[in-house]
């Protein structure tokens, strides 16, 4: 089969992506090399838990005695290195993840701070930053932030100065979201852990991992955070688990999560999980390997834009914290048709066209190309971008390095193939 001939691929496109991609050697053996060590790590726990066609089960009702869960929770606690874990369909998303870690370890008058700035979209309103029904500060919880510094730092002095006597809790957001800025390396948080430490040792330190799992080979976790909280429709889910968040951390923080999840006094003992304990674990156990075939799109599409002199975030030679790529497309055409383009190369919805459109939470209209298996999965081959200056494009996932590579193809195609020389 003519690739070329069957997608429209101009030839000037196609050569910029072949002479691109062999300069990327030496970042692909990099990327193997650390989903290697997470593949190990992922099997060593499934072997270490007796992972058995028992556990494929499920429950439904309660779900008490679900064997399944169980074991898919105790491969989570050892693959982050943790004391206990809570991974559930029951948590729909990672917001709603993030919000049982803040909800169940923040009572009425105790302080919580955001060190990494104003944390992504979601938090606003979990927080009630923006006013919300429900949110922590309707319930009385305190609540400060600490921006970054210019060079996108951590500001040590000014943490120092906000931590109080009422600060219970502090969280760091890993990824940049959806904000032109480095997301943290696992070094960069390690620092300001101990940091944090040194100042007050008995805060909780709990780490927003959306979009880092495996992205090193290893997590907030292994580095002091207390607890450590995503998406299953993100990294972890491997693209296969159909819904899910997962907290993992302390015993006494995650028990906390469980009774707030379910109910006081029921705690992790109950919640079925109605057949889908399978697709959790194979999920699971694909992850390290997807999030590589990720990394790999992402840059692959960082190189082929500094070929073409668009700014973009990371670059292809940098130490990378998530799997988003941000490219500035410096104008609205050419950010349209870039989501256009990567629409065009899913396997779900390929034959439909996004067009910007006003979204809650947003002052501006957004484009979003999805064309996934699963709803809202930002582990496949998807882009998002907000109509306006610099008119970023966050570029991210690929369930295989095969389908992402021609996504950027198609993407670069549709968007800027008039302007290769
Ligand atoms: C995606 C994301 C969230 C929220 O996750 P949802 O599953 O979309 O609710 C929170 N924080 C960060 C950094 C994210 O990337």
């Amino acid at each position: 089969m003519d690739l070329k001939r069957e997608f429209s691929i101009d030839n000037k496109v196609y050569d910029l992506f072949l002479e691109c991609e062999k300069s990327l050697v030496e970042e692909y053996r990099n990327i193997d090399e650390i989903s290697f060590i997470n593949q190990g790590k992922v099997l060593k726990a499934m072997q270490k838990n007796k992972l058995s066609d028992v556990h494929f089960q499920g429950t439904t009702g309660y779900g008490y005695d679900d064997l399944g869960r169980d074991a898919l929770e105790n491969i989570y606690r050892d693959t982050f290195h943790s004391e206990s874990a809570l991974v559930r369909p029951q948590i729909i998303s990672g917001t709603h993840a993030l919000t049982t870690a803040l909800f169940s370890n923040l009572k009425y008058g105790e302080e919580l701070i955001s060190v990494s700035g104003t944390p992504y979209d979601t938090l606003v309103g979990v927080i009630g930053i923006r006013k919300t029904r429900g949110s922590l500060i309707e319930n009385g919880v305190l609540y400060n932030e600490v921006d970054l510094l210019k060079n996108k730092k951590f500001d040590l002095v000014s943490i120092e100065k906000a931590i109080n006597n009422k600060t219970k809790m502090i969280t760091i957001q890993r990824s940049k979201g959806y904000k032109w800025r480095k997301s943290f390396t696992i070094e960069e948080i390690k620092d300001v852990i101990a940091f944090i430490r040194s100042v007050k040792k008995d805060v909780i330190i709990m780490v927003d991992n959306c979009y880092g799992e495996f992205v090193d080979i290893i997590e907030p976790s292994d580095v002091g955070a207390d607890l450590v909280v995503g998406s299953l429709i993100k990294n972890p889910g491997g693209g296969i688990a159909p819904v899910g968040g997962y907290i993992v951390g302390k015993e006494e923080l995650v028990e906390n999560c469980a009774c707030r999840l379910t109910a006081p006094g029921l705690g992790k003992e109950v919640g079925p999980t109605l057949g889908l304990s399978t697709s959790f674990l194979q999920g699971f156990f694909l992850a390290p390997s997807v999030v590589a075939s990720s990394l790999k799109t992402a840059v692959l599409c960082a190189k082929i834009f500094e070929e073409l002199d668009f700014q973009v975030n990371p670059t292809s030679k940098e130490k990378r914290g998530d799997i988003v790529q941000a490219i500035n497309m410096k104008n609205k055409e050419n950010l349209i048709k870039f989501c256009q383009g990567v629409q065009m190369g899913a396997p779900v919805d390929s034959y439909v066209l996004p067009e910007p459109w006003a979204m809650p939470g947003y002052d501006c209209d957004v484009i979003m190309a999805a064309g996934a298996f699963v709803q809202g999965s930002s582990i496949e081959l998807s882009a998002d971008a907000p109509i306006k200056e610099p008119y970023t494009a966050y570029f991210q996932g690929g369930l295989t390095y095969g389908h992402g590579r021609l996504g950027v193809v198609l993407a670069l195609n549709n968007s800027l193939k008039n302007f290769i020389k």
